[in-house]
C-alpha cells in the first residue's frame, strides 16, 4: 500500500488560502457560499481573467487582434466583462450574438461561426451588421437572399476546411470531411459566388483544433494556415483584410499535463506575420478566437458534501452537484479516458491528504462521478468540495435537465 500521492496541480496553488480556507477574488469561499445562499455554484474569478488577457497581450504580437469565443462561458457578466479587455467576440447562435450586442463591443468585431445557423439567426445577423463566417455555399445563398430583402450588403468571411489537421489536439474541426467551413478546394468557387452577390468578400476564418497545450503543433498549424489564406487569396476578387486564424490554446486539466508555452507560439507566430503574411497579404486584420483558455483556469464549481458513507472499503463523499451541472469533469465530454480535474476541500486547505475518496454527484447513474479515488484531507458532512478548471465549457456545456435538479447560480467575483 505504497501509492505515491500526485503532486498539487498547478493552478489550485493559483488561489490564496487563509486559515485553511480556499479565498475567490478576496473572499473566504465559505463566505462566498453564505453570499450565493445555496448550493451547488458556480463563481469566475475577475482578477484571473485580467490577469490571463495581459499575459496574452504580454506573449502575442501587437497586431493580433484577440477575440473571446463565447460559448466557452457565456455568463453575461463574464462577456460584459470580457468586453473591455478583448478586441472582438466570436458566436455561434442567435442567443450568443444578443450576449455580444448587449455590450459595448462593436458589431464589426463580432464574428459568427458555426453550421446549421438557421434562417431567422442569419436576418438577426445581417440586421446587427456582424461579421458572418459563412460554412457552405448554401449558406451564401440564403444571406445573399436575406441581404436583398434588407437592403444590406454583409461582411463575409468564407469558413474554410483545411486541407491540413492539427494533430495532437483534443478536439479536431478541420481536414478530412467536415461539418464545418468549405473545403479549401472549393473556396475559389464560393468566393466567385459571393464576388457576384451583393456581399462584402472580407477574408477567410481557418479554425483547425482545440485544447492544444503543444507549442510546436500550434507553430506549425499556424504556417499552415497562413500558407492556406494566401494561396486562396489568389482567386479573391478583393483584397484580404481579415484572416481569423483560430486559437486552439488549450488548459492543463491533469497534473500529467504541460502547460502550454504561449511565449514561443507568440514569438513565431509574429516572424510569421513579418516574414510571410504582410508580404502576401499588407491589409489582412489577423484575428485569434480562444475561449477555454480565456475563460477556463478562472472558474470553479463548488458543491458541498451531504453524504459521506464507505462502500466494501472505498469511502464516498455524496455531493449535490454532479455531471448535469459540470459534464466534463465527469469525463462524459468527449474524453477518451477518464481522469480527474484538480479538486480540493475548500474549507481544509491546510489539512494533510490523509484518505483516499471518491468523489460522487447526487444523479442516479455511475457516470456521475466527479473524482475517482483521489488523495484528500478527510472531509465531513457540510464542506465545500472545490472542482477546479471550471470556467469553460462547464455549465454551458452540461446536461442541465437531467434529473431536474434546479440550476446552480453562477457569479463573477
Ligand atoms: C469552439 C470554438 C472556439 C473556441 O475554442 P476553445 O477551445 O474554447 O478556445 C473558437 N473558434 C471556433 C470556430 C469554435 O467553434
Amino acid at each position: 500500500m505504497n501509492e505515491t500521492r500526485p503532486e498539487m496541480h498547478p493552478t489550485i496553488s493559483t488561489f490564496a488560502r487563509h486559515d485553511g480556507c480556499l479565498h475567490v477574488g478576496g473572499v473566504p469561499l465559505t463566505r462566498l457560499a453564505d453570499r450565493v445562499g445555496q448550493t451547488p455554484f458556480f463563481v469566475y474569478d475577475r482578477s484571473l481573467l485580467n490577469r490571463r488577457i495581459q499575459a496574452l497581450r504580454t506573449h502575442l504580437p501587437d497586431e493580433v487582434a484577440l477575440h473571446y469565443a463565447i460559448k466557452a462561458n457565456p455568463m453575461p457578466a463574464v462577456v460584459q466583462h470580457l468586453a473591455g479587455l478583448v478586441d472582438g467576440f466570436d458566436v455561434a447562435s442567435g442567443l450568443e450574438l444578443k450576449t455580444a450586442l448587449d455590450t459595448p463591443m462593436p458589431a464589426e468585431h463580432i464574428g459568427f461561426a458555426g453550421p446549421g445557423k438557421s434562417v431567422e439567426e442569419l436576418a438577426q445577423a445581417v440586421a446587427a451588421d456582424v461579421v458572418i463566417e459563412v460554412e457552405s455555399l448554401g449558406e451564401i445563398g440564403r444571406i445573399a437572399e436575406l441581404a436583398r430583402r434588407q437592403r444590406l450588403r454583409p461582411r463575409i468571411a468564407i469558413r474554410v476546411n483545411p486541407d491540413f489537421e492539427l494533430k495532437g489536439a483534443g478536439m479536431r474541426m478541420g481536414g478530412g470531411p467536415r461539418q464545418f467551413g468549405i473545403d479549401a478546394e472549393q473556396v475559389p468557387q464560393a468566393m466567385i459566388v459571393v464576388a457576384h452577390s451583393d456581399l462584402e468578400f472580407i477574408g477567410f476564418h481557418i479554425f483547425a483544433g482545440s485544447q492544444n497545450l503543444r507549442s510546436d503543433i500550434l507553430q506549425q498549424v499556424q504556417e499552415q494556415t497562413i500558407d492556406l489564406a494566401i494561396a486562396l487569396s489568389q482567386h479573391a476578387s478583393a483584397p484580404v483584410r481579415y484572416l481569423n486564424i483560430g486559437g486552439g490554446f488549450g488548459i492543463p486539466y491533469f497534473t500529467s499535463d504541460t502547460p502550454l508555452d504561449v511565449h514561443s507560439v507568440g514569438k513565431n507566430l509574429g516572424r510569421l506575420i513579418r516574414e510571410r503574411l504582410r508580404p502576401a497579404l499588407p491589409e489582412a486584420r489577423v484575428i485569434m478566437e480562444l475561449g477555454r483558455y480565456v475563460v477556463g483556469e478562472a472558474g470553479l464549481y463548488v458543491t458541498r458534501i451531504i453524504d459521506r458513507k464507505v462502500s466494501r472499503g472505498q469511502i464516498f463523499l455524496v455531493t449535490d452537484g454532479g455531471l448535469h451541472h459540470q459534464l466534463a469533469a465527469s469525463g462524459n465530454f468527449g474524453q477518451l479516458i477518464r481522469r480527474n480535474y484538480p479538486v480540493a476541500i475548500g474549507n481544509r486547505m491546510d489539512q494533510p491528504e490523509k484518505e483516499k475518496v471518491s468523489i460522487v454527484g447526487c444523479l442516479c447513474t455511475p457516470l456521475d462521478l466527479l473524482a475517482d479515488r483521489e488523495y484528500l484531507p478527510t472531509a465531513e458532512v457540510g464542506d465545500l468540495i472545490v472542482v477546479f478548471q471550471s470556467g469553460a465549457y462547464g455549465l454551458t456545456a452540461s446536461p442541465v435537465n437531467f434529473l431536474s435538479h434546479p440550476l446552480p447560480p453562477e457569479i463573477l467575483v
